[in-house]
């Protein structure tokens, strides 16, 4: 047996070998050693290798999903190796042969098909990365497959944009060859991703053995079908089927062919901005506070992940933005059609899952009743929207009609006449065919049935016979069904006449069993019936099996039409529940929000009772009056205002604004008006990222450089706080160039929010820049945060007062007022005309701006500063810094 062990695992050196023995899946040696840490199991031996004993751990068959979950969750990979055959016919070769198995599946965290192991409402993607020579370095593309649910997709990438692009797939395993495994400037690409990244050999990312391997697996002469995919598509489609193929070892699982992604479909998020403004998940990794969580309104699980698919890649398609915003604007004026709808949506099983395992032998008879109640449920929702004449309806709800009624008839008839209504999960204990379905089934079950009810009656007959009443007929595995009497009445069975009919089996300390002819023979047929029945049952579950597989496709189109018409349908509620608009989509750089609102901090305040939430408007628009055209440029806004005021809250809502009505929502807001944006950033917060040894601020410069790199006239930026993370000039330097960068370079529609006041004065030399700032009213010393924005900048940042807010002490509250006082004084005193004086870098820029004449470095402008400084006051440090800046004023 540890031969075939070794050689099994020497086959499988990457993965943990779950090696079936019985009831049990056992690991050996290291393997043994590694999941006994991992899954906190006893860790004990078995026999010994070599003179040492074997390290062994154990888990049961029945609870195996469970460890599975937690082994991959950390990132192993398993390989479940089953017995292949009978111990009976292992035996029957010879009284040492082992019995025969081998590796069934490889599984590893992108190819999971078992519902416990996924989570219903999301995909879970194996993503494979290829890069074409012929391209040069930077021509990358990306396939990605969800095996447990058949979609199939691919896009090529230029190294800059492949980020944004993994990100988005978000893949739950990433393949790489060796060669980009090891280059240095994917690692830390790599590094970021959350998937699991398995190194592959080369081999499997080329390009001609993996048309080869494609062509197979679609069963297609040519993949010209396919459309046009370049090498480097083609080369990474095949290494997710080469790794699927190795992994089902020989199933197939149903992937539909890949489908291509032109350039630029999408919205392009980097990752970044996506964990920024949680669109799918926070910071922190849940689903719950994310934008997906707070506007999710299906009640399917292709739904589910429908929604968060499209929130996760916003579209910037025009037409296809509108029409998904018609099919939403029809179900949210048909109140009644919305309902029914949702209503029958409800009983929709996850009709794509069930399909998949299903076509890789790993299906269950529920798995069967789901697509009869899937098949079900999407006949009756073409119904209802078949009720909407064709020219009053949205193209979109036609066309999800159409497809929902691909999956035949008859296959639905067949199932719901031969399953019972709830099946059991396991089809190996048989019971999950209607009765009256097969009348060969049900004469086995009959005579099984009544065989046992004979049985029930023996026992009150041989009670009579023997006369002992406490006699009873009981029933084991070993025994199969026997007599058994307490011991002091064993002696009324074994004497004349009843030892003609009882013969004695087994003693037990108290009880002596005894078997009869009679039963002998009752239990052979029970035996027999109820084998043929169970096998009757398994033809039945094959040939209903074969009829799914059959109308695969047709089962695919309808179960992502019903997840389609699942989010229209919860859009519109979402709609009309919150009061959301529909927003009027331009292709210039309109950016007009009137009274809009945090899809979720609104719905966060209303849960918590905290009072509502207060609108506000938001207009990037180009401001002359011109034709709104790129060349325009758009505006930025420059927003101030204390901390706690609103100012990030402000900053988000407008950008999940932006994604929200590209993903074809309806947004929170009174009107809205958007120019398609083709691609978000974003640089909010600070959060610290010393797990990957990068420091806050160096963080937030890399992200500003990709901002002020890529940034184009429709995109749409977000920039908060930028500059926080070091030493007061330098930040303000940094948020000063940073800006008049995105006024002059960039040109988009931005938002900026800083606590440097100084910044507003940027106002006067850029056009395109307005002031805006969050409202706050001081009253008793305290500061009441009002969350209004309004045109303007902000005249103090009552830092303090929100310290006390935070509860700080109160003697360091009054003591820091004291100082602040002080130092207010000293600036006063200082006579420095305004803040931007008070700032030699800056004044110096304004006055070119304004008044080329006033020479920077003049006389006075030094001796002013120099003034103002206290040389007992400084630390040599300080004097250092005041000494280059004296030298910057020269
Ligand atoms: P800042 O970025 O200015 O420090 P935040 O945006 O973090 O402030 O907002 C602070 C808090 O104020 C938030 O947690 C939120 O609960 C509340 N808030 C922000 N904007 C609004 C608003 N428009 N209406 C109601 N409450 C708001």
């Amino acid at each position: 047996m540890m031969r075939q062990f070794l050689e099994i695992k020497t086959a499988n050196p990457d993965c943990l070998l779950f090696y079936r023995m019985g009831d049990f899946y056992e690991l050996f040696f290291e393997d043994a050693e590694t999941a006994s840490r991992a899954l906190g199991i006893t860790l004990t031996t078995r026999g010994k290798h070599l003179g040492d004993d074997i390290p062994m751990c154990g888990v049961p068959v029945h609870a195996a999903d469970d460890y599975l979950q937690r082994l991959i969750a950390l990132g192993h990979r398993v390989a479940v190796c089953e017995q292949l055959e009978d111990p009976a016919e292992a035996r029957k070769r010879g009284s040492k042969s082992v019995v025969r198995r081998d590796v069934v599946r490889l599984v590893t965290p992108g190819t999971l098909t078992e519902d416990n192991l996924l989570d219903s409402r999301r995909n879970n993607f194996l993503a494979a990365l290829a890069r074409t020579k012929a391209a040069g370095d930077d021509g990358f593309a990306l396939a990605w497959a969800d095996i447990s649910t058949g979609e199939f997709g691919v896009a090529e990438a230029a190294r800059l944009e492949l980020p944004a692009l993994i990100a988005r797939v978000e893949p739950g395993e990433l393949l790489v060859s060796d060669a980009l495994y090891d280059d240095p400037a994917l690692r830390n690409l790599l590094r970021e991703t959350r998937a699991a990244v398995t190194p592959l050999p080369p081999a499997v990312f080329d390009s001609t053995s993996a048309e080869r391997r494609l062509r197979d697996y679609f069963s297609v002469a040519t993949l010209d079908g396919f459309g046009p995919l370049t090498r480097a598509e083609t080369a990474a489609a095949g290494a997710v089927v080469s790794y699927v193929d190795r992994t089902q070892v020989g199933g197939r699982p149903p992937l539909s062919p890949p489908i291509r992604e032109t350039r630029g479909a999408v919205m392009a998020i980097d990752p970044a901005t996506r964990a920024n403004l949680e669109l799918v998940t926070t910071l922190s990794g849940d689903r719950r506070g994310s934008l997906a969580a707070a506007v999710d309104r299906t009640v399917t699980a292709a739904g589910g992940r429908e929604l968060t698919r499209r929130l996760a890649s916003p579209l910037t398609d025009h037409a296809r933005i509108a029409a998904r915003h018609e099919a939403v604007a029809w179900l949210v004026d048909n109140a009644a059609l919305r309902r029914t709808v949702r209503e029958v949506l409800r009983s929709a099983p996850d009709m794509a899952r069930s399909r998949a395992r299903i076509a890789v032998g790993r299906g269950g008879p529920r798995d069967l009743a789901a697509i009869r109640d899937g098949i079900a449920a999407a006949h009756a929702l073409a119904g209802h929207l078949g009720e909407v004449p064709d020219a009053e309806g949205p193209d979109r709800l036609a066309d999800i009609a159409g497809r929902l009624r691909a999956p035949q008839r008859a296959v639905h008839a067949e199932l719901a006449a031969a399953l019972v209504d709830a099946p059991p999960h396991l089809r190996r204990d048989g019971g999950f065919v209607k009765a009256g379905f097969a009348a060969e089934l049900d004469q086995a079950r009959d005579l099984r049935d009544e065989s046992r009810k004979i049985v029930a009656g023996l026992q009150a007959k041989y009670q009579d016979d023997t006369g002992v009443r406490s006699l009873k007929i009981r029933h084991n595995n070993v025994l199969g069904y026997f007599v058994e009497v307490t011991a002091q009445h064993a002696g009324k069975l074994t004497a004349e006449p009843n030892s003609q009919t009882f013969f004695h089996r087994q003693t037990l300390a108290s009880q002596m069993r005894f078997s009869t002819g009679e039963l002998a023979d009752l239990e052979g047929r029970i035996a027999t019936a109820a084998e043929r029945a169970l096998a009757l049952e398994m033809e039945i579950f094959d040939a209903l099996v074969a009829r799914v597989v059959a109308d695969g496709e047709a089962l695919d189109a309808a179960s992502a039409a019903l997840g389609e018409l699942d989010v229209h349908a919860g859009f519109a509620e979402l709609a009309v529940s919150r009061d959301y608009v529909r927003p009027v989509m331009s292709d210039d750089l309109a950016f007009d929000i009137h009274g809009g609102r945090h899809a979720v901090v609104e719905q966060a305040l209303a849960g918590a009772g905290d009072g509502p939430f207060v609108a506000n408007d938001c207009d990037l628009s180009p401001p002359q009056p011109g034709d709104g055209s790129e060349a325009d440029g758009g505006r930025i806004l420059l927003v101030t205002g204390p901390n706690m005021a609103g100012k990030s809250t402000f900053l988000r809502q407008n950008a999940l604004i932006a994604v929200l009505a590209q993903a074809g929502s309806f947004v929170p807001a009174e009107s809205a008006r958007i120019g398609i944006v083709d691609r978000l950033f974003s640089r909010v917060g600070a959060a610290d990222d010393l797990a990957r040894g990068r420091s806050t601020f160096m963080v937030e410069m890399v992200e500003t450089a990709a901002i002020l790199n890529q940034a184009g006239p429709r995109s749409l930026v977000i920039l908060d706080e930028i500059g926080r993370g070091t030493a007061t000039f330098d930040g303000l330097s940094i948020a000063w160039a940073t800006i008049e960068h995105l006024h002059d370079v960039n040109r988009c529609r931005s938002l900026f929010a800083t606590h440097f006041h100084e910044l507003t004065a940027l106002s006067e030399t850029q056009a395109r820049l307005s002031n805006a700032t969050v409202r706050v009213k001081e009253w008793k010393g305290d500061v009441v945060f009002l969350h209004e924005v309004v045109p303007g900048a902000a005249d103090r940042s009552y830092g303090v007062q929100v310290a006390k807010l935070a509860g700080l002490p109160a003697a360091v509250v009054s003591r820091a007022r004291e100082v602040l006082h002080k130092l207010e004084e000293t600036d006063r005193n200082a006579g420095a005309a305004g803040i931007v004086d008070d700032l030699p870098l800056f004044a110096s820029h304004v006055r070119r701006a304004a008044a080329p004449a006033a020479a920077a470095g003049s006389p006075s402008v030094l001796a002013e500063r120099l003034a103002a400084v206290t040389p007992d006051d400084l630390t040599p440090l300080q004097a250092l810094e005041l000494l280059y800046e004296l030298k910057a004023l020269a």
